[in-house]
Formats: C-alpha cells, sequence, structure tokens
C-alpha cells in the first residue's frame, strides 16, 4: 500500500486553523523552508488509516497461540474501568484520592493472597523490570545479614531468556544448570551447585517447555537449606492461578506478568506493569511507599529505610493494574481457577490433536503451552518451523512463537490460552495437519508461503539492523 507521504497532494487539507490570537512570529525567526507534512483531506487520511489498520492481525481477528507471551482475549470491561475519569485523570502526586488507595490496597490484598506472599509493590513496569527489582530484595537481604558474599544466582536451562540477564544486571554471577531428560530440574546438578555463594534460585515454573516442574518442593528446600532464596518467574501465572501457590511450595519472591495473565494486551511495547511480591523477610526492602488501612481510611506508610529505593516513578502503571484489579474481582474465587484449567485443557487438547504427526518436544502433561520440535520434518521436507509458522497466516491466524526455547530445534511453541473455543482449535489443528502433509506433497509450497499476506518474507535481520523508520523523500 501507498504511504502517507505517497498519498499526499499538494495544498490539500483537512484542518481549518483558527484566526492567530498570538504575537505574529517576526520573519527571521521563522523556517524558511516549509516542513515537508503530508498534505490530505479528512477522507483520504481516514482510509490511510483503515487500511492500515486492516494489514495488521490481532487477537481481535483470530488465533494467536504465541508460546510464552499469552495473547489473550481480555475482557472489555476492564478497559471500560479503566477508563474512568476517577482512575484515567487523577494527578499522581495527588496524595489522598481514597479511591485509588482502595485500588492499589486492595490489588495488594489479593495478589498477595493469589500467590501466597505476604507483601507486593506494583512499581516495576514489566516482567524483567520486576526480576530485576526481585532480585534486588534478594542482594539486599544477604547484605544486610551479613553475607555480602552470596553472590550466585542459579538459573535452570528452561528458564526464560530474561532471568540470566536480570541477574547478571543485578551484579550477580549466573550459574547455569543443564534439566534432567523430562525437562525439570536435574535435583543433583541443583545440590552440586548450592553452596556458600549461593544468594538464590530463579525458576520460571512452568518452565519454558510448559512443563510444571514436579520436583517443586525439594528444589526450594535444597536451596533454602543451602542459605539461598527462591525466586518464582511468575510471569505465566495463567495455569496456576487459584489452583496452587508459589508461596506455599516455598518461593520467597515472586514477580506476576499482570499483561500476560491478568488481562492487559501484551505486545507493541507496554504498558505493561510486573507487579514483585515477597514474603515478610523481604517485605522492608520494597521499594516506595505501601498502601495501609487505617479504620476506613487508606494511607500511605513511610518508605522503610532498608527498601532498595523507588524502581518506578509515582505508583508504576497505575490503569494495568486497575484492569487486573476488576479482572480478578470479575472472575472472584470460581473464575481464577477456571481461567487457569481452561489454559491447560486447551494446551493438552490442540497437542493431542498434533502429537501423533507432530514430534512434541518433551512428552506428558503439559501446562498452558508445549514445544514441537519439526527436526524430523526438515531432514525429511526441507520444510522449515520458520515455513510452516508462515504457511499458517494463510489459514487466518497468527503463526506460533518460533526458534524458541534456543535449546530445542526448529521449535513452535504453542500456547492456545483458556480463551479459545474448541471449534478454533479444531481448525487451527487441521491448518497444522495440512501443513504437515503438503510438507511432503509441495515443499516448494511452503517455502513461498504466505501466499496470502500483503508481505510474504520480509529480511527480518535487515529491518532489525537497518530499520527505515522515515520517509525518503529524494529517492
Ligand atoms: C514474558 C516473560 C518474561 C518477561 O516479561 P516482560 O514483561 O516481557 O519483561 C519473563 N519471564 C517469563 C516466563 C515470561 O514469559
Amino acid at each position: 500500500m501507498k504511504t502517507v507521504f505517497e498519498r499526499s497532494v499538494p495544498g490539500r487539507h483537512c484542518t481549518i486553523l483558527p484566526a492567530c490570537d498570538v504575537p505574529e512570529r517576526k520573519p527571521e525567526e521563522t523556517r524558511t523552508a516549509p516542513l515537508r507534512l503530508p498534505e490530505l483531506s479528512e477522507t483520504d487520511l481516514s482510509r490511510h488509516y483503515t487500511e492500515l489498520a486492516g494489514q495488521t492481525f490481532g487477537v481481535n481477528d483470530g488465533f494467536y497461540p504465541l508460546g510464552s507471551c499469552t495473547m489473550k482475549y481480555n475482557p472489555k470491561i476492564n478497559e471500560e474501568i479503566a477508563g474512568l475519569e476517577g482512575f484515567a485523570k487523577i494527578h499522581p502526586t495527588q496524595e489522598n484520592a481514597q479511591g485509588c488507595l482502595k485500588a492499589i490496597y486492595l490489588a495488594e490484598k489479593y495478589f498477595t493472597e493469589i500467590t501466597g506472599m505476604d507483601a507486593m509493590t506494583f512499581e516495576p513496569a514489566a516482567g524483567a523490570h520486576g526480576e530485576l527489582t526481585g532480585l534486588m530484595l534478594i542482594k539486599r537481604y544477604h547484605e544486610l545479614t551479613g553475607h555480602p558474599e552470596r553472590n550466585e544466582i542459579i538459573v535452570p536451562d528452561t528458564a526464560h531468556g530474561t532471568n540470566p540477564a536480570s541477574s547478571s544486571m543485578c551484579g550477580f554471577k549466573v550459574i547455569n544448570i543443564a534439566s534432567a531428560e523430562d525437562g525439570c530440574v536435574d535435583l543433583e546438578k541443583l545440590e552440586a551447585v548450592c553452596g556458600e555463594h549461593t544468594a538464590g534460585l530463579m525458576l520460571t515454573n512452568p518452565n519454558t517447555l510448559g512443563i510444571f516442574d514436579k520436583n517443586i518442593l525439594d528444589i526450594t528446600r535444597i536451596v533454602h537449606k543451602a542459605g539461598g532464596l527462591c525466586y518464582y518467574d511468575g510471569a505465566n501465572l495463567n495455569p496456576v492461578m487459584g489452583i496452587a501457590r508459589p508461596g506455599d511450595m516455598g518461593f520467597d519472591c515472586i514477580h506476576l506478568n499482570l499483561h500476560k495473565s491478568f488481562s492487559t494486551p501484551h505486545g507493541g511495547g507496554g504498558p505493561g506493569s510486573g507487579p514483585v511480591g515477597c514474603k515478610a523477610l523481604l517485605a522492608d526492602y520494597l521499594p516506595g511507599r505501601r498502601v495501609v488501612k487505617d479504620g476506613d481510611v487508606y494511607r500511605y506508610t513511610e518508605e522503610k529505610p532498608e527498601s532498595i529505593g523507588k524502581v518506578r516513578s509515582f505508583h508504576g502503571n497505575f490503569l494495568v493494574m486497575i484492569k487486573a484489579l476488576t479482572y480478578v474481582l470479575t472472575l472472584g474465587k470460581e473464575g481464577i481457577p477456571e481461567v487457569a484449567k481452561n489454559a491447560v485443557l486447551n494446551a493438552n487438547y490442540i497437542k493431542s490433536l498434533l502429537e501423533d504427526t507432530y514430534d512434541v518436544f518433551r512428552k506428558g502433561t503439559c501446562m498452558h503451552e508445549f514445544v514441537l520440535t519439526l527436526e524430523r520434518l526438515k531432514k525429511e521436507t526441507g520444510v522449515s518451523a520458520l515455513d510452516v509458522a508462515k504457511a499458517l497466516q494463510d489459514y487466518d491466524m497468527h503463526p506460533p512463537t518460533m526458534y524458541f526455547p534456543i535449546n530445542v530445534h526448529e521449535a513452535l511453541m504453542i500456547e492456545p490460552t483458556e480463551t479459545e473455543s474448541k471449534e478454533t482449535l479444531d481448525k487451527a489443528a487441521a491448518a497444522y495437519l495440512e501443513i504437515y502433509r503438503k510438507a511432503y506433497e509441495d515443499p516448494e509450497y511452503l517455502h513461498n508461503a504466505p501466499h496470502r499476506s500483503p508481505i510474504g518474507r520480509p529480511d527480518e535481520v535487515g529491518a532489525a539492523r537497518h530499520p527505515k523508520v522515515k520517509y525518503d523523500f529524494e529517492g
């Protein structure tokens, strides 16, 4: 399609400016060449953006099973509540807005209950930011309890990529451990690396293979015995929430991704929210001030002297928290575990339709997502995970996550989410199976897929390394 500049016709416009009511600038103060803005009528402009919107694909267009990201349908009521003037237009320095303070107070109450923690901050702006915040709490704990030598964080190889990155950014040495054959933490390897330098362990659970670690209680016991603390990466709490609580499994600290599990559209760069919950032993180190209730009045506490200090301006992304709170209050005690069960059911259902044809990387029951490896298909037909992902675009759906986790060759990581119907899952599975057949019959067709999208195979590396973000007027 044409860019807005290519649509431009000199002299056309859709604004009528009011008469100038400020002193006119002297000629030497004004620019000599006119701004090169596109010139369009309102009709053309409106059609331009409508056409542009039609070129994208979102969760409102169809199935969007992007693993490790939870692209689910989010109820519109959450947007409506977050859009209320009393929430959306409040000034962040207004100290005594009782309704807003109550919302923060309730959010802390419900999310600490869901996670089994004692206290929570809503400052962190995303999951990785929450990880850094949680690790800073762990670091502060060891410093203040006389163990600054504890400078190692253990990270299993099935962790989300942000776990080692955050640990390193926080100044810890990252100790990687390989998983056992079943995709769970290898307890012997864990025991071997635990010692007097262990600050803690970061566990992504369910891990990036979509597996709930069956040894989770042994894991926290081993790390605690060595004097370390346990961090739970709860970005993907969908299959766990309302069913089991990380706090009860022995974890001292957790972050959630409200923009995955608790209703905020995920992707496009935000805004997100990665609240960090912790047990009482870390609560004094939390950033900023907390909200408490005195009789009928909500008020801020003072920041504790031991606090790691603020990690984000004001209250974090307050409206994302409002959406999450609305979601939790709407679903209630019965609805939350139902979300979890449906997330697990949907993933296992579509897996069961595919597993006789495709190779599942780690067999067995998965949580909210699972990983296929197309290594054999590629060897036999030359059709890669990329080809299959591209071909899926011709079936009115978004491809799954590709080539992640990095320890799986030709990986496709599928997360249907709890909000998809059986019909959608059946249709998606049928598309996967048809593509599989085509791989043997006509691999060339798949190498050239997609056949129906406006853009087929962009140079992704080129686009990332040399992005063209401005219009080239001369060329
Ligand atoms: C998405 C994700 C993260 C990172 O969250 P961001 O909000 O993208 O920073 C961390 N851990 C897991 C398991 C995730 O899925």
